[in-house]
């Protein structure tokens, strides 16, 4: 794999690239860089975590350091081994590569107990016995000093007993919390005495049955950068409020010189969609799509099965670069590295979506004749396959006018037009049902006017693509637009954002027609449709029916926006 920088074009370092070359020029950390990508497993990962992984595992890449994969598995009531399973698959899918071992913030558990201990006995944590809602009643407003807890001035010895016996399993679920002692006034409120510990009983993945206390996100994340020896420690903007408590614990923690730092950037946000995993799991829960892998999803198995590539993620990641203050990117970005990608390794077929039946009515009943077509015209070796021209063949309805506008270059009643690879042919009849709707259209192909040998003499301006209709096979193309109608469904707190889904977001064609060399592909094989778009064989597909989806259609609109902003 390239490194991070897989276009060639002079980016300036961002602002992160800047800490770290200041870091390993100064020579903090023994000149040694390692990252890590923390996700929770309580869902599958969407484009946001592409953008955290490719930036964490890229800058590793990119100076020679490391990057771990560390599951932040705190919390057993959400997390589950489908979702880890998923995620190593999806990173590694992604094209990236962590030393050793998988790590899990649960191998801490013990460590981090131990050092919840140490807090006790140095006076800085107590066990509170205030309910939760008690807890936030009293801890005031960012204007406002909070209270302290009746509990905060317990001696060592209670609170060391009180807190063996909540791990013991004495008391009942949420009934107390340990919290650091740090400062109940601090203009920061995650200062203002934050919980450690609580008490929640359920079957850990790894674990098993054997805590009934699980230590909070904060009291988790620094501490496992620190046993992990993990340098910088990047995570997005909404952490930055959480910083001087990473510091605070990692100060109290560490033994010498080294310690994490936090660093933060702005979320990716795609428009069209949402990157939530509470939100994604609703729309999976409540069957607005058919699962996590949903090729209208914006997860990464969903990117994948649409026939989204690694690289094309990768380079869109890169390309949207690091900032501290969030921007909606437009999918067009996204599929333009998509459609950039598969321009390169594609092959080129042709499939008509919309058929309309056309007889040549000059060549004999029977006739049959192999061209070689190019697979693809972006790769010297790619090759050419054989492709069967017939008397009877298939077109797309909308490259047939009956009454065309001026600059239609198409097929219409007396005009002509290049079929690819074959004869120019003329359009001398054609029939309708009693709705109005053409049926099958008649034509006369041009003699001696074959793709690259022509000596007819005829000029035509337009080319359109074709299937035998003895020759091809019948295929469902499923076509995806944005899964909403709004930019940001996220927007309007007021409104569920499920009001803003595109109820037309997919659209199944069940009588499409392939060439014949589409019968042999296989799940995850990637092709053009010859002026449609890219495709991706759908796994649904069986050797009686296969499925194609949608991955981007061939119109290139944000070349053009970008286009329009360059001039
Ligand atoms: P979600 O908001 O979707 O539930 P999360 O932040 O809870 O996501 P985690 O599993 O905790 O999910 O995320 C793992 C890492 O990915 C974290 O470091 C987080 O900051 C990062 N991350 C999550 N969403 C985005 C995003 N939209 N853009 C960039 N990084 C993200
Ligand atoms: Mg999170």
């Amino acid at each position: 794999m390239k490194n991070s920088n897989e276009t060639t074009e002079y980016v300036p370092l961002n602002f992160i690239e800047q800490i770290i070359e200041k870091d390993l020029k100064e020579g903090k950390n023994n000149g040694e860089l390692l990252t890590r990508f923390p996700p929770e497993p309580n869902g599958y990962l969407h484009i946001g975590h592409a953008k955290s992984i490719c930036l964490n595992f890229g800058l590793a890449l990119k100076y020679g350091g490391k990057c771990n994969l560390r599951f932040d598995d705190t919390n057993p009531e959400t997390e589950d081994t489908e979702y880890v399973d998923a995620i190593i698959d999806d990173v590694k899918w992604l094209g990236f590569h962590w030393p050793g071992e998988v790590l899990f913030a649960s191998d801490y558990f013990d460590r981090l107990y131990d050092f919840a201990v140490n807090l006790i006995k140095i006076g800085l944590a107590y066990v509170d016995d205030q309910s939760a809602e008690q807890i936030s009643e009293t801890r005031g407003t960012p204007t406002i000093p909070g209270k302290e807890s009746p509990n905060r001035n317990r001696s060592v010895e209670e609170n060391l007993d009180l807190f063996a016996r909540m791990k013991n399993g004495e008391f009942p679920d949420a009934s107390r919390v340990l919290r650091a002692k740090i400062d109940m006034a601090s203009p920061n409120m995650h200062l203002r005495d934050p919980a450690l510990y609580r008490i929640k009983r359920g079957h850990h993945h790894r674990t098993g049955d054997k805590w009934c206390i699980y230590p909070m996100y904060d009291f988790a994340h620094g501490q496992s950068d620190y046993f992990e020896g993990i340098t910088h420690s990047i995570c997005t903007l909404e952490f930055e409020v959480h910083r001087p408590l990473y510091d605070w614990l990692v100060d109290r923690l560490k033994d010498g010189i080294y310690r994490p730092y936090q660093i933060e950037f702005a979320r990716l946000e795609l428009g069209y969609t949402v990157t939530s995993k509470r939100k994604l799991l609703q729309l999976v829960k409540e069957g607005y799509v058919s699962g996590w892998d949903d090729p209208r999803m914006p997860t990464i198995r969903g990117m994948r099965r649409r026939g989204y590539t690694p690289e094309a993620i990768r380079v869109f990641c890169n390309k949207v670069g690091v900032a501290k203050r969030v921007n909606v990117i437009d999918p067009s970005l996204l599929e333009f590295s998509v459609r950039e990608d598969l321009n390169k390794i594609a092959d080129r077929r042709m499939a008509v979506l919309d058929p309309i039946k056309v007889v040549i009515a000059n060549l004999p009943e029977n006739y049959e004749e192999t061209t070689l077509a190019v697979n693809n015209p972006e790769i010297e070796d790619a090759g050419r396959r054989e492709i069967t021209f017939t008397r009877e063949i298939y077109i797309d309805r909308e490259d047939f006018m009956e009454d065309p506008p001026k600059k239609y270059f198409r097929l219409s009643p007396g005009n002509m037009v290049r079929l690819k690879y074959a004869y120019i042919i003329q359009c001398t009849d054609y029939k309708k049902d009693e709705s109005g709707k053409v049926t099958e259209i008649t034509c006369e192909y041009i003699p001696n006017s074959k793709s690259g040998n022509d000596t007819s003499g005829v000029k035509v301006k337009g080319t359109i693509h074709w299937v035998s209709a003895r020759y091809g096979i019948p295929l469902e193309v499923r076509m995806y637009d944005r899964l909403f109608m709004v930019e940001d469904p996220q927007e309007d707190d007021e409104r569920d954002f499920k009001e803003f889904l595109n109820h037309d977001s997919l659209n199944v064609i069940h009588n499409a027609i392939g060439e014949p060399s589409l019968k042999d592909v296989n799940p995850g094989y990637k092709c053009q449709f010859e002026r449609k778009g890219y495709f991706c064989v759908d796994s649904d597909s069986n050797d009686n029916q296969k499925v194609f989806n949608l991955t981007v259609p061939l119109r290139d609109s944000w070349a053009k926006i970008a286009q329009k902003m360059n001039n």
